[in-house]
């Protein structure tokens, strides 16, 4: 079974064709700038040289189209017809309180999806643009949604409501739901396999640190807690977004700059976050690069994207009433080995000891703790491609 999969952003198209015989990766890409004049595919055949298509895509129509073109494309396609693909699996980002799990895309779920839109008014529209494309352009491949909010619809009511008057939850959804549920769901899984034991023996705390990052408390195979919620805006200090700040902040800003509702969470979402503190950049690498050379806001930036993220992960040993492994997994938690070191200084207590040593290395899946820590720790490569190319497969296969 070949698996393509989709995820669709409002500009954007990346897309990765999986051969679930072997769960190898045939070709993988990204359309940038739909609808936006200069839209490109970038198209990486595996095995073959990688192409840039440059070309008008008005619509995610087109950008369907230009991927399946490249796919069977005598040079760098990898496959011989678009008949070769059997199934479709979409990354949804919100799936609200209807999907607690993956699902077949049938006009019901078409409907529940357009209902979760007002809680992802950026991410749902575009993931359903891209569903409808597939629709159009492949007529009659099954076509699957896979949700980044359903891993953690298992957090329980404590965890999940806010202390607004409840009306509010019961109106409009207004609750904690948290993302990155698929990147969460598989460490989570591979650490346990990791340890040698079943996952529903376990209590594991998974750190998802990119560009944008969340921290997940996993107890026998549930997530129990997460640090984002009722959108990605809350939790650890991001590259662009605050996290958790009192939201009075909000109305203070707005009377002392003479800022619109809108223009504040702007300001929240894209220009505050380690770039907010630092000045620099909203890259990791940079403010890395800046603090090594004497700056300040960049060092503070970096000690307090630490400390938030040592502090949740306190608070979910707490949650759980103890913990057995810490995982990092996204692009900083993959690659920085100063910030796991950073974060996990604040560990001792738990009984982290990090070996210095298997800390240094990268690009696998790899134990990073001391045969004596009392808490393993791991870096897991994540992998939420193969998650939705699997689940795909295995609701096909029913
Ligand atoms: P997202 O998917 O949320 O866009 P990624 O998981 O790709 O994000 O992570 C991107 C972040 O990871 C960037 O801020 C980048 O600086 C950081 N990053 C990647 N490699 C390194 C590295 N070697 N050292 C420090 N940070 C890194």
């Amino acid at each position: 079974m070949k698996v393509l999969v989709i995820n669709c952003g409002s500009s954007s198209l990346k897309y990765q064709l999986i051969d679930m015989e072997t769960e190898s990766v045939l070709a993988k890409g990204l359309c940038e700038r739909i609808g936006i004049e200069g839209s490109r595919l970038k198209h990486e055949p595996t095995g073959k040289d990688k192409v840039v298509i440059e070309e008008n895509m008005a619509d995610h129509n087109d950008a369907v189209k230009m991927v399946l073109d490249a796919l069977v494309d005598p040079n760098h396609g990898v496959i011989s017809s678009m008949d070769e693909i059997n199934a479709i699996g979409h990354r949804v980002v919100h799936g609200g309180e209807e999907f607690s799990g993956s699902v077949v895309i049938d006009d019901a779920v078409m409907n529940a999806l357009v209902k979760c839109s007002d809680l992802a008014p950026l991410h749902n529209p575009a993931n359903i643009i891209g569903i409808k494309a597939c629709e159009k352009i492949m007529p009659g491949v099954p076509q699957c949604g896979v949700f980044d909010t359903a891993f953690h619809q298992t957090v329980p009511k404590k965890a999940y409501l806010y202390a607004l008057p409840y009306e509010y939850y019961e109106k409009y959804g207004v609750r904690r739901y948290g993302f990155h549920g698929t990147s969460h769901r598989f460490v989570s899984s591979e650490a346990a396999k990791m340890m040698g034991k079943p996952i529903e023996e376990t209590k594991i705390i998974t750190c998802h640190l990119g560009n944008g990052g969340s921290i997940a408390a996993v107890q026998y195979g549930k997530s129990v807690d997460t640090t984002m919620g009722f959108t990605p805006l809350e939790g650890l200090i991001m590259g662009t977004r605050c996290g958790d700040i009192d939201p009075s902040i909000v109305t203070f800003l707005e009377n002392k700059e003479g800022l619109s509702a809108k223009e504040v969470d702007e300001i929240m979402n894209k220009k505050s976050g380690v770039l907010g503190i630092s000045g620099v950049s909203s890259d990791f690498r940079d403010v890395e690069a800046a603090a090594a050379e004497g700056n300040e806001r960049a060092q503070v930036a970096l000690d307090a994207f630490a400390y938030k993220v040592a502090k949740s992960i306190g608070s979910y040993a707490a949650a759980m009433n103890g913990v057995d492994a810490i995982v990092f997994t996204a692009g900083l938690g993959e690659n920085s080995g100063s910030t796991r070191q950073e974060i996990c200084d604040y560990l001792g207590y738990l009984g982290v000891k990090l070996d210095a040593e298997a800390n240094s290395k990268r690009g696998k899946a790899m134990e990073i703790s001391t045969a004596d820590s009392k808490v393993k720790v791991f870096v897991i490569p994540t992998n939420e491609e193969l998650v939705i190319a699997r689940d795909t497969k295995e609701l096909l296969d029913k």
